[in-house]
């Protein structure tokens, strides 16, 4: 994947072509204006300083086996919403559809059948609201390995990076879009290859998270272990 730039002047995108990074200058197309390529790819926040203070609903674990783990858990507000919606409507629709018919034994295939639709959005809704009040995030870093988790239990998806001392670490625009504007993502880039993640989460936790990552990456061994994984969370 290209990585998008956006000029900080006219927020046109800025291809890579017209990014010098040894000189640190991105010129933009559009308006004609120069700006810092540290800047413009948000490698210019990247602070060790976060590392001191530990965000809410973070936890950091250090083990000299297993190496360090970041685990972030936090339940959004849209559950007070999600909760009373989903216990009205499903249950409306699953007792005046469902429950009706077992309560008085005699089975209707129209009105089961009706019902389906329905029954799919409980399950959907249920298992939102399960990974709302359960899910967590979790990165492992330990010797130029890195593992990004994201699920419930040991359900859920596991990504795998690598980094060493050549490893950059950014935060940088990702496609992920809220109210508009385009949500930051961790990178971590090893030459042309890049691992994103992260971008739902908030600010202070991409913070501190990208500064765990620049301080490992710089006791990491010269040489990436083993070959860069691809996927997507
Ligand atoms: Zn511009």
């Amino acid at each position: 994947m290209q990585p998008e730039y956006i000029c900080p002047f006219c927020r046109s995108p800025i291809g890579m072509n017209d990014v010098n990074v040894s000189t640190d200058i991105a010129l933009c197309r559009t308006c004609g204006k120069t700006s810092s390529f540290a800047l413009v790819s948000g490698n210019a926040s990247v602070s060790l300083e976060a590392i001191d203070r530990i965000p809410m609903h973070m936890q950091v674990a250090r083990d000299p086996v297993l190496g360090k783990t970041i685990t972030y858990r936090k339940k959004s507000a849209i559950l007070l919403f999600l909760i009373p919606f989903t216990a009205f409507w499903s249950g409306m629709s699953m007792w005046g559809i469902y429950g009706t018919q077992l309560a008085s034994g005699h089975f209707d295939l129209g009105k089961s059948l009706f019902g389906l639709p329905f029954l799919i959005g409980t399950v959907i809704l249920v298992s939102v609201i399960l990974f709302l009040l359960l899910g967590k995030w979790q990165i492992r870093l330990h010797r130029g390995e890195g593992e990004v988790f994201l699920g419930i239990g040991p359900l859920g998806w596991t990504r795998r990076f690598t980094y060493n001392r050549e490893t950059r670490i950014a935060l940088r625009n990702s496609s992920v879009r809220s109210n508009n504007t385009p949500l930051q993502a961790i990178v971590v880039q090893n030459g042309d290859d890049e691992f994103m993640f992260g971008a739902t989460l908030t600010q202070e936790a991409k913070q501190f998270i990208a500064a765990t990552l620049l301080q490992e990456t710089q006791t990491a061994p010269l040489n990436s272990p083993s070959p860069f994984s691809t996927g997507f969370i």
